[in-house]
């Protein structure tokens, strides 16, 4: 399987998924370029060419940050948290088992 066209049918899907979020979260917001969005008092507004990382998505007015970026932003950093939570759960586990494991020593001298 092409990994590349994978990925690419991925990140469309994904933005649409965030783009239904976003209607959702936002309502109808009409494509104005930042400037006309600004005077209309919308909070964002539809950039003439794609971010950095290549999203062609809803920007807010106030910072100019691309939607999509800050969703995925805070994404990874969710799943950092998460894993960190995660790696430090494995080494309670670890600890767990180390003790255990010395209290059967224990145990099996005494005999
Ligand atoms: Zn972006």
């Amino acid at each position: 399987m092409n990994k590349h066209a994978n990925k690419g049918h991925t990140v469309s899907q994904e933005i649409r998924s965030h783009l239904v979020m976003f209607t959702a979260k936002y309502g109808d917001l009409k494509k104005l370029d930042r400037l006309a969005a600004q005077r209309s008092g919308q909070s964002h507004y539809w950039p003439e060419d794609p971010c950095m990382h290549g999203h062609m998505f809803w920007r807010t007015v106030g910072g100019g940050r691309c939607v999509m970026c800050e969703r995925r932003y805070n994404q990874q950093a969710r799943n950092k948290r998460l894993r960190a939570k995660d790696e430090s759960r494995m080494l309670d586990i670890d600890a767990l088992l180390e003790e255990r494991r010395l209290q059967r020593e224990l145990k099996e001298m005494e005999l």
